[in-house]
């Protein structure tokens, strides 16, 4: 297999390289791949040569070693896949609804688990994980559940043209067949899930690959639907790195669904481009907060502290630059110091937690790097800016910094960190060329008492997604279409608009009269042209006389000869 060496972060991923085939002791600790996937290979398994490691990022403690799914098991997997879907397509709607409000029930039975195993795994705080994780895959599906089976009706296409009146037009929904599905660690489940849940709903089969950080909660995943009856080869999840992602896209799927950094959309985009691959592109953000001179101030500084810490700052849509008011900057910059003061870092699984670790090192560093470019260069960090080694190997202690401005790293770049950088404003005009004055466009917030006022500025914010009076929430609404704007992204999830990504459409047009040859074929002569000019006359002309005139003359290509 060719390993593109650039895009693997062995020190960072922990992804260890395996020259040999793995030792008998490490026999057993790896999970068997095929065994995951449900896969039976009637060939010689390859030799795989990379592994990687599940790790708690709260403690460093390894959960489970796994094997790197290699070209040959994915396309087992993606074949494997397209030879279950027809029939799963040809359930029909209701069957496979059944099945997903099935997985429903489950996941609710199996809640606490579930958020149990994406603490150890993601860090995040178990209420996090069971609020913006299980909760948010439960939505999905009932969401899924009640809107698939009326989109997938088909739609009728009226005709306004006289000559085409004698057709019957409709839209029809049909699934692409397999689609792949990456993703990436900061929401192991809900992220997979909702897309997964859309795109078996529309009737496709899904091969995913998650983040080589968070394996664990794809498999549970997988586990429920299996448990809930989805028929063997409908789902399929291939572990591994950011090669087995490449190995996905190279594979004959039939549409991607990407979530994950932006420089790795770009090779995404590029390879997809290549063979054509219809792709979705959920990408990196970087949202701004504009909190104008009306807004209330402790509602406003609890939000920031919120949407900036939420996840540790491990969100695509947390607040990462805060605009305020120059009348309320001071009051606001203090009660969020106050507020941060208060915040109780530690293990997710301690129910005292508000935030927890960050997911590996790396993230950390650039984090750290990010906060010690702003300060080289004049900012004033009130609150954190600094590592907690004393918890643990991946906490950094919440930050808040001003004093920042466009010309720092920190305000142009993804964070991916619990920092909350506040700059003042002084008027709405300034707000919004800041706010828009970014590569990204994933989402913004708008914070004033003057909600009609709100709506007007988010006009004018190139995002996917404004919120007024609120923050980061938009991808807990799941009638809520998720997706950017810019770099942060091409095409939506969640929403109408997610579950429309998981079909293709077909235009299927009827004529009722199979009888009669149609006026414009051939049979051409000048009559045909005069009367051709009339029915032009007849749609378009400015006045009423000339079109009725029109209607009549051109009534007598009907009887026309044609070939
Ligand atoms: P990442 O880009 O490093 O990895 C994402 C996924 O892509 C992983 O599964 C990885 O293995 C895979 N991958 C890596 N290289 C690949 C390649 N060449 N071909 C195919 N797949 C490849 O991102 P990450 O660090 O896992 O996640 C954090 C990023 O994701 C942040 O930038 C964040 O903003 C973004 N994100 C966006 C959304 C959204 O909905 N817009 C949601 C969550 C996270």
């Amino acid at each position: 297999m060719k390993i593109p060496t650039g895009e693997l972060k062995n020190e960072d991923c922990r992804l260890k390289n395996a020259k040999s085939s793995p030792s008998r002791d490490n026999q057993s600790a790896i999970f068997n791949l095929q065994s995951a996937i449900g896969l039976s290979m009637a060939t010689e398994p390859q030799i795989v040569t990379r592994r990687m490691v599940a790790v708690n990022p709260a403690t460093g403690e390894t959960l489970r070693e796994f094997e790197c799914a290699g070209d040959a098991e994915v396309a087992a997997a993606v074949e494997h896949a397209r030879a279950a879907q027809p029939a799963w397509e040809a359930s029909g709607v209701q069957q496979r609804i059944e099945v997903l409000r099935r997985f429903q029930r489950l996941l609710h039975a199996r809640k606490e688990e579930v958020a149990r195993l994406i603490t150890r795994e993601a860090g995040k705080p178990y209420v996090e994980a069971l609020v913006n994780e299980v909760v948010v895959a439960l939505d999905a599906t009932r969401f899924c559940a009640e809107q698939a089976p009326e989109l997938l009706l088909p739609e009728a296409v009226p005709h306004g043209n006289p000559i085409m009146k004698a057709k019957v037009g409709r839209l029809l929904r049909r699934a692409h067949g397999v689609v792949g599905i990456i993703s990436p660690w900061n929401f192991p489940f809900s992220t997979p899930a909702s897309e997964v849940v859309a795109a078996l709903g529309m009737g496709n089969a899904v091969v995913l690959k998650p983040s080589e950080f968070t394996p664990l909660s794809a498999l549970e995943l997988k586990s429920l639907f299996t448990s809930a009856g989805l028929p063997d080869g409908v789902f399929q999840v291939v572990l591994g790195d950011g090669a087995t992602g490449a190995a996905l896209i190279a594979s004959p799927i039939d549409k991607l669904v990407f979530t994950g950094s932006v420089s790795t959309g770009r090779r995404v985009a590029q390879a997809c481009g290549a063979r054509l691959l219809p792709v979705v592109l959920e990408l990196g953000g970087k949202d701004p907060m504009l909190v104008l001179d009306d807004a209330d101030v402790d509602v406003a500084s609890s939000a920031a502290v919120w949407g900036a810490f939420v996840n540790a700052g491990q969100v695509c849509l947390s607040v990462e630059r805060c605009y305020v008011h120059r009348s309320l900057h001071d009051r606001f910059v203090e009660l969020c110091v106050e507020k941060t003061g208060k915040l109780k870092v530690g293990d997710g699984a301690d129910p005292q937690t508000d935030i927890g670790p960050m997911i590996h090192e790396r993230q950390l560093r650039i984090v750290e790097e990010q906060v010690n470019d702003a300060v080289s260069s004049g900012a004033r960090v009130l609150a954190g800016g600094r590592r907690m080694p004393e918890l643990g190997p991946n906490f950094y202690a919440p930050t808040v910094i001003e004093g920042v401005d466009h010309s720092m790293r920190i305000m142009r770049e993804e964070t991916f960190g619990p920092v909350l950088a506040i700059m003042a404003f002084d008027t709405e005009e300034e707000a919004i060329s800041l706010a828009n004055d970014s590569e990204f466009g994933l989402a913004a917030s708008v914070w004033t008492r003057d909600r009609n006022h709100g709506e007007e500025l988010a006009t004018l914010i190139a995002a996917g997604t404004v919120l007024v009076n609120d923050a980061v929430i938009g991808f807990g609404i799941s009638e809520a279409p998720h997706g950017g704007v810019k770099c942060s992204g091409i095409g939506r999830t969640h929403g109408k608009l997610g579950l429309e990504e998981m079909c293709w459409v077909q235009y299927l047009d009827s004529d009722r009269l199979p009888r009669m040859k149609k006026t414009w074929w051939y049979g051409y002569g000048p009559d045909f042209a005069r009367q051709m000019e009339a029915f032009t006359d007849w749609l378009f002309a400015p006045s009423l006389f000339a079109r009725v005139r029109g209607a009549v003359r051109s009534s007598a290509s009907l009887w026309r000869r044609r070939l």
